[in-house]
């Protein structure tokens, strides 16, 4: 068990976000209250388990999704566009 500068057992967490998103780290458990210590340690990385692979896959398929969304939408405008430039034309002839 890691110890903080307070004294007191740290709690082990998983990153669910951003680059380091799977990765593990010790935090006090007193980290977000007012008079709580700021200390804070990753958990070694030679260890490979300290890096959570579910953690890593789901913000994976986050990015995939997001980019698929994105993707979606543009060929919503494209349609758009195309029949909008369709009626025009109509109203041309
Ligand atoms: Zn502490």
């Amino acid at each position: 068990m890691v110890v903080c500068s307070c004294n007191r057992d740290c709690g082990l967490y998983t990153t669910r976000q951003g680059e380091n998103t799977g990765r593990r780290f010790y935090r006090c458990t007193r980290y977000k209250s007012l008079d709580g210590c700021d200390f804070f340690r990753w958990v070694d990385d030679a260890h490979h388990s300290s890096v959570d692979i579910k953690y890593q896959l789901f913000a994976m398929e986050e990015r995939i999704n997001r980019k698929f969304r994105r993707n979606e939408l543009l060929l919503k405008m494209c349609v758009i566009v195309i029949v909008i430039q369709f009626i025009l034309l109509l109203f041309k002839m």
